[in-house]
C-alpha cells in the first residue's frame, strides 16, 4: 500500500489553501494532490494543477470554465466547474479533504466529502455555524473523521480527553481581540477595510480578517466549538490573549488546565491535520517564551464587540439563529469590504436580521439553503435602507 497521502484541497487559492500547498510542496514523499478548487483565480488554479499533476481542477465560477480548460490544455488534468464540480472534487478518491472554502459556499462540497466517510481537515467554520447539527449527524452516520484546522479548535482537539469528556469543566477559546480591541468604541465608526484586515498576528483571507476585527470570528468559533466537542453551551468561554501564543485551553475537574501553544502560523494546525495521527516538520518559527516575556489576558468587551455577543446569543437561542447570523454577517462584511457600509454597521445589520427572522431549526440541507437565502435577502434589504 502506498504511504503517500492523497489530498483534495477545496479553496486551494486562499490563505489556508496556500499554507496547505506549501506543506505539500515541502513533503513530496508524504503527500500528493488529487484535486484543487478555486472560486475565480483561473491562472493560480491552473498553475497549481500543473505543478502537482492533479487529476481534477475546479473553478466555481462557471463563466470561467472555458478559460480554465484553455489554461489546462495539453495536460491530463480534468477541468470542471460550478457546484457540481466542487462536489466532484470533494468526492474524488483520496485520503483527506482540506475544506478551506470561505463562507457557506463551502457547505455543499464539504458535506459531500463527509457523507462519503472521508477524513476532513476542516478550516471552513461557517459549515458548522450554518448546519452544525446536520453536519455532525452526517459525520456520525458515515464515520467521517473531522480534524479541526481552525487554530483554537485544533489546540482543543490536541488536549481534549475524548475518553473522559465528563471530566472537562470548560473549554477556553483564546482571542487576539483583532486590531481594534484597545480602540475606543467611538473611534471604530470610521475604520477602513484596509485597517480592519490588517490583523496584528495572523495573515488571513479578507473575510475572516474583518470577522476578527469585529470579533464575529470568535463568536463563530464558539458555535464551531459547540459542534466539534462534547460540551454544553455554557461550558465554552472566551478570553482575550493579544499575543496569540496560547491557541486555546481545556480545563478539567481537578483544576488542571491543558493548553496548546505555538507561534501564530496556520501551518502548525494544518500540518497537524495533514499528518494526523503522525506529526511532520512545519516551517514555523519556534516559540521563545523568554523573548516574548509576557503573555497577557483580558475579558472580552461584549458591548464594544457586539458581534461576539450576537453570536453567543444565537448559539443559546439555537434553531435558525446561527444560520441567519452567519448569512447576515457574510452579506454585511462583503458590503463593508466594498465600502458600502461602515464598520459598526456590520453588527447592526446582523442584529436587525436576527430580529426579523422567524424560522425553525433547518430540518434538511435544502432547508438550510432556503433559510440562508431568506436571511441574506433580509440583510440585503437592510443594506439598501442603510444606503438610502
Ligand atoms: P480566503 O478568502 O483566503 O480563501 C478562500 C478560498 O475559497 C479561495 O480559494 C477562494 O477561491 C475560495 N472561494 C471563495 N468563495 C467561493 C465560492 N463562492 N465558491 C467556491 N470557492 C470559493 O479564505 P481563508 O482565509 O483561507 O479562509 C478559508 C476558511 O478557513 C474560512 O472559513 C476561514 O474562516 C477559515 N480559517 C482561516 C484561517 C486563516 O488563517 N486564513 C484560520 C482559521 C480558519
Ligand atoms: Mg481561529
Amino acid at each position: 500500500m502506498s504511504t503517500i497521502k492523497s489530498i483534495s484541497i477545496l479553496g486551494a487559492t486562499g490563505s489556508v489553501g496556500a499554507s496547505t500547498v506549501d506543506l505539500v510542496r515541502r513533503n513530496p514523499d508524504r503527500f500528493a494532490i488529487k484535486a484543487l478548487t478555486a472560486n475565480s483565480n483561473v491562472n493560480a488554479l491552473a498553475a497549481l494543477a500543473r505543478e502537482f499533476s492533479a487529476e481534477v481542477a475546479v473553478i466555481a465560477d462557471e463563466t470561467l470554465y472555458s478559460d480554465l480548460k484553455e489554461a489546462l490544455a495539453g495536460t491530463a488534468v480534468t477541468a470542471l466547474c460550478g457546484t457540481e464540480g466542487l462536489i466532484a472534487a470533494a468526492e474524488v478518491s483520496c485520503d483527506l479533504v482540506m475544506a478551506a472554502i470561505v463562507g457557506a459556499a463551502g457547505l455543499r462540497p464539504t458535506l459531500a466529502a463527509v457523507r462519503q466517510g472521508k477524513t476532513i481537515a476542516l478550516a471552513n467554520k461557517e459549515c458548522l455555524v450554518c448546519a452544525g447539527e446536520l453536519f455532525m449527524q452526517e459525520a456520525e452516520k458515515s464515520g467521517a473523521r473531522i480534524l479541526p484546522v481552525d487554530s483554537e479548535h485544533n489546540a482543543i482537539y490536541q488536549v481534549f480527553d475524548f475518553e473522559r469528556a465528563t471530566t472537562v469543566e470548560k473549554i477556553i477559546l483564546t482571542a487576539s481581540g483583532g486590531p481594534f480591541w484597545q480602540k475606543r468604541t467611538d473611534c471604530l465608526k470610521n475604520v477602513t477595510p484596509a485597517e480592519a484586515v490588517a490583523h496584528p498576528n495572523w495573515d488571513m483571507g479578507q473575510k475572516i480578517s474583518v470577522d476578527s476585527a469585529t470579533m464575529m470570528n470568535k463568536g463563530l468559533e464558539v458555535i464551531e466549538a459547540f459542534h466539534l466537542f462534547p460540551v454544553q453551551k455554557d461550558q465554552i468561554e472566551v478570553v482575550i490573549h493579544p499575543q496569540s501564543v496560547i491557541h486555546s485551553m481545556v480545563q478539567y475537574n481537578d483544576g488542571s488546565v491543558l493548553a496548546q501553544l505555538g507561534s501564530p502560523d496556520m501551518r502548525t494546525p494544518i500540518a497537524y491535520a495533514l499528518a494526523w495521527p503522525d506529526r511532520i516538520d512545519a516551517p514555523v518559527p519556534s516559540l521563545s517564551l523568554p523573548e516574548l516575556a509576557q503573555l497577557t489576558f483580558a475579558e472580552p468587551d461584549l458591548e464594544k464587540f457586539e458581534c461576539l455577543k450576537l453570536a453567543m446569543d444565537a448559539l443559546h437561542e439555537g434553531g435558525s439563529a446561527p444560520l441567519a447570523l452567519n448569512a447576515a454577517n457574510e452579506v454585511a462584511v462583503e458590503a463593508f469590504l466594498k465600502e458600502k457600509i461602515g464598520f459598526m454597521d456590520i453588527s447592526s445589520v446582523v442584529k436587525a436580521t436576527l430580529d426579523k427572522i422567524d424560522m425553525k431549526a433547518p430540518h434538511s440541507l435544502s432547508n438550510v439553503f432556503e433559510q440562508d437565502q431568506e436571511a441574506r435577502l433580509i440583510a440585503q434589504n437592510l443594506l439598501t435602507q442603510l444606503a438610502a
